[in-house]
């Protein structure tokens, strides 16, 4: 298209998509959104719809397609999963009143983390904007360090928070929050150096966005934070000192404001401080690991409903917010023993009221997600619908408080107190809008009679206009003597008459012809028009009387935000604590108790997931004695698949579901607070990223080595299996006796290995307690007992496994042969390997540095320079 010669209409696009060029602009014409130029290329491809073109005669066609207006919702879902955003621009004024040119404007940006439409959302998930501000730091040693902060908005909700993270582990922390929250869109300031910009490395899921480093200043951003929530210092809200908590969150409203540039954002909730030391910190690879909210291997599906994790497992909330709510509770377990006391008492009281439980659910379920009707309301966009929907919310909440009064655990008496049933907001809402109001306010027939005299009175007189139509058709069919005369009615011409062309003979003069089809001919009369004008009239000023009504009590319905999210709050909490003890109930779960004591003692524990999964045998319980003073390091052995991951994951997930408040799959089960924990499970499949496996393992095992407190819980699974066995033994060998170390480490550890060199350091150090898993083998064939006893597997049973497996016989046979003659040699002394010795370390000796052993190992001809040099650089660290 050459500039110069572009249409009115062309101009005016070219102006709008000038400000949105990121964005696929859908441009209001008429019933259609209009798509030009790439746009238009790309947009007809992913939504499969034919591309056409404008001025085709003009030799510089302009490619074109549209979407009819009311279809476009699922169109923009379409595009935002193909993960574009979407400008809707719509005609701002009346075509019939402007002169010339309609005027157009974008009154919305639609992008991934910026949703509220209820049609993209899934009500059991969050829908997380975040933005991270960088400062960067130089630590004494020339590396660069960078402090964090963070601000994160859930738009549909309001919910806002503001959070910093300093330190040497800055980075791995706000990576763990990201990983955590699992925002949609993630905005960061364009002008980072690469260090700045290091955190960012291999992040999938959020769309990233650069915005400008204005939107990060932070004496704005204050003044922006001040204005949003009237106020005229942050202390109220206690986030003062974050600067650049404050930085990344005035990047969030600014967002908010350019994409949602028509709403009046009155829903945002004051920033919240989330600090680090509240909640027990899970990193990613645990929360991957544990399977808390996504099976492993099906990271796509939708996690709260799937029966492989253990949010499927407990999440019997009936509402929304409940069903959001119980997400943050298991990602954010507490750490302070009389916050989770409360929960559990909670949780206790409604396990037993089982009558209350029951009759409490059942009202919830009535509830819809008040949250987000809420922030609907706030931005202008609820429909009558949705007002009803809030309306039939509201109408439970009496059945709700009756309940409460009759339970005393202080959590609930804390909800009951001043207790709002917000029935003036009940009777508002049902004074006024009629029980079938349709979806769209543009539609009339939304409010009741009675409501107000002026609707009620147009209302008559579009009924009796149409009732006057009806008499003078029948005044009509006599005066002509013409049975079939019809009026009729149709949106170009309004109303008319028409006659078939049989009775075109008996056509009175006073009888204007309008319009000739093919078996009919349509006239107009004054009478006529006189009485369309008043039945149009009348509808017209209805609707319009309507939808002016309907925004006035939408508008009074936002004022009321603050008190519905603070009913909303209730009513999550409420649904969370039931819904724990209703699962309680069913799984046969037991209260814990949670001290500041440093065991971890279960009795008969379960895994809350396995054991739900259909199993022939049942489920073989396990106890578990941990404690910092005698046995704090449990090294595990036993053969494949005899249960050694599922047994570790059972304890971390009871420590989890106690600490989160929730009763847990065990007979007893005694819990000293614990603040982290660290999972190293299984090959990791990180392949995809470049980095070898052992090399993921060898990373995370030093994260877990660096952050690790003796209060925190450490799961290891197969150390060292990523190399050689004799790298591999000397690194497990190295690790457990670092954690073992009450003067490095002492934490509560699970260890489990397929090295049985490792029983040996039971009887080498202080700590350390052998565990193995019992088998019994009859008549050469393994049987899996999955019990836990104490000691050492005595063989790994691998040829058995193999054999289970369905490894051909000759192979099968053959292995044995080998292992037999392997076994022998090394009996008699005579090395299988050359330091096969070298490993039974002598109890009264210092043992032999394991990097000696390590050096010793290395090959150095198959080494590449740069691999010697980062294998010296590992060894280094290690000193
Ligand atoms: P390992 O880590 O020793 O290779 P897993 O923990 O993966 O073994 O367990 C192997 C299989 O045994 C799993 O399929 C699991 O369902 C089952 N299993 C594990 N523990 C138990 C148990 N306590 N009771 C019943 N089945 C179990």
């Amino acid at each position: 298209m050459g500039d110069a010669d572009g249409t009115p209409l062309m101009r005016q696009y070219r102006d709008i998509k000038q400000a949105y060029r990121d964005a696929i602009l859908f441009f209001r014409v008429g019933d259609f959104y209009e798509m030009f130029q790439e746009d238009a290329v790309e947009a007809s491809k992913l939504l499969s719809i034919a591309l056409t073109s404008r001025d085709k005669s003009s030799g510089t066609p302009i490619p074109l397609c549209g979407v009819p207006y009311h279809a476009a919702t699922n169109y923009i879902a379409k595009l935002l999963r193909a993960g574009r955003t979407v400008a809707l621009c719509e005609q701002v004024e009346d075509p019939k009143l402007a002169k010339g040119l309609v005027r157009r404007e974008v009154v919305r940006l639609y992008t991934p983390g910026t949703l509220i439409d209820s049609e993209f959302l899934p009500s059991t998930e969050s829908n997380v904007l975040a933005a991270v501000s960088v400062r960067l730091r130089s630590a004494g040693t020339g590396r660069k360090d960078c402090s964090y902060g963070l601000a994160t908005l859930e738009v549909s909700t309001g919910d806002y928070w503001l959070s910093e993270f300093h330190g040497p582990q800055a980075e791995a922390a706000l990576r763990d929050e990201l990983a955590r929250l699992e925002p949609r869109e993630l905005l960061f300031p364009e002008n980072l150096s690469p260090d700045e910009l290091q955190w960012t490395a291999d992040l999938t899921g959020p769309r990233c966005c650069t915005q400008p480093a204005t939107w990060f200043d932070q004496e704005q951003g204050r003044i922006a934070l001040q204005e949003q929530f009237h106020v005229h210092s942050l202390e109220a809200f206690g986030c003062h000192i974050l600067t650049l908590g404050i930085q990344a969150g005035a990047a969030v409203l600014r967002y908010v404001r350019e994409t949602q540039p028509s709403a009046p954002l009155d829903h945002i909730r004051p920033p919240r401080v989330r600090q680090d030391d509240d909640a027990m910190h899970l990193d990613s690879v645990t929360i991957r690991n544990l399977e808390l909210v996504k099976p492993a291997g099906r990271a796509e599906e939708s996690s709260n409903q799937s029966p492989y994790t253990l949010l499927g497992i407990l999440d019997r909330t009936v509402t929304a917010m409940g069903s959001r709510l119980l997400r943050e509770w298991l990602l954010r377990p507490l750490v302070n023993s009389a916050a989770i006391e409360v929960r559990l008492t909670a949780v206790d009281e409604l396990k037993r009221q089982i009558d209350i439980r029951v009759r409490l659910r059942t009202a919830l379920r009535i509830v819809q997600d008040i949250s987000r009707l809420c922030s609907r309301m706030s931005l202008g966009v609820a429909n009558p619908r949705d007002v009803l929907a809030l309306k039939i919310s509201v109408s439970s909440l009496p059945a709700i408080q009756a309940e409460l009064s009759a339970l005393d655990s202080p959590l609930i008496a804390d909800l009951r107190s001043s207790w709002d049933n917000a029935q003036d907001l009940y009777e508002l809402i049902e004074g006024a809008i009629e029980q079938e109001a349709p979806v769209s306010i543009r539609d009339g027939s939304i409010l009741k009679s009675g409501f107000h005299p002026e609707v009620d009175e147009l209302r008559k007189a579009s009924r009796e206009g149409k009732g006057w139509i009806a008499g003078l058709e029948a005044k009509e069919r006599e005066r002509t003597g013409v049975e079939s005369l019809k009026i009729r009615y149709n949106q170009v011409f309004g109303y008319y008459i028409e006659l078939t062309k049989a009775n075109l003979g008996k056509v009175p003069p006073d009888y204007i012809r309008k319009q000739t089809l093919v078996n009919a001919e349509r006239f107009m009369t004054t009478e006529l028009k006189e009485l369309e004008e008043r039945v149009t009239g009348a509808d017209t000023k209805l609707t319009a009387l309507e939808q002016a009504l309907f925004e006035q009590l939408r508008t009074r319905l936002a004022t009321e935000t603050a008190r519905l999210q603070e009913i909303s709050r209730r009513l999550a909490i409420l649904d969370v604590v039931a819904a724990l003890a209703e699962t309680a109930a069913l799984n046969r779960y037991v209260r814990p108790t949670v001290d500041e004591g440093d065991g971890l003692h279960i009795l008969q524990g379960r895994h809350p997931v396995v054991e739900r999964l259909d199993l022939s045998g049942g489920f073989i319980p396990n106890d578990t004695h941990l404690d910092l003073a005698t046995s704090r390091l449990h090294i595990l052995t036993g053969p494949n698949m005899a249960g050694k991951s599922t047994y570790l994951r059972q304890v971390a997930l009871i420590t989890l579901m106690a600490q989160m408040g929730s009763f847990v799959p065990a007979t007893e089960a005694r819990i000293g607070l614990t603040d982290r924990i660290f999972t190293r499970v299984g090959a990791s499949d990180n392949l995809a990223g470049g980095q070898s496996t052992f090399m993921v393992e060898m990373t995370e095992s030093a994260h877990i080595l660096n952050c690790a407190t003796p209060r925190s819980l450490i799961l290891l699974d197969e150390i060292g299996r990523g190399t050689s066995t004799y790298d591999g033994l000397s690194i497990a060998w190295a690790i457990a006796e670092y954690i073992q170390d009450p003067q490095r480490l002492g934490a509560r550890t699970l260890f489990a290995t397929h090295y049985h060199e490792m029983t040996q350091l039971e009887s080498l150090r202080e700590g350390i307690t052998n565990y193995c898993v019992a088998v019994q083998e009859r008549d050469g064939r393994v049987l899996f007992l999955r019990k836990i006893i104490r000691g050492g597997a005595d063989r790994s049973y691998g040829i058995h496994v193999a054999q289970l497996a369905g490894l051909p016989d000759q192979v099968i046979h053959r292995a044995k042969a080998v292992l037999a003659q392997l076994e022998s040699s090394s009996s008699s002394g005579r090395p299988v390997q050359d330091n096969q010795q070298s490993l039974h370390f002598d109890a009264t000796l210092p043992p032999p540095h394991p990097m000696l052993e390590e050096v010793r190992q290395m090959d150095l001809f198959s080494m590449t320079p740069l691999d010697a040099l980062n294998r010296l650089a590992e060894l280094q660290q290690r000193l």
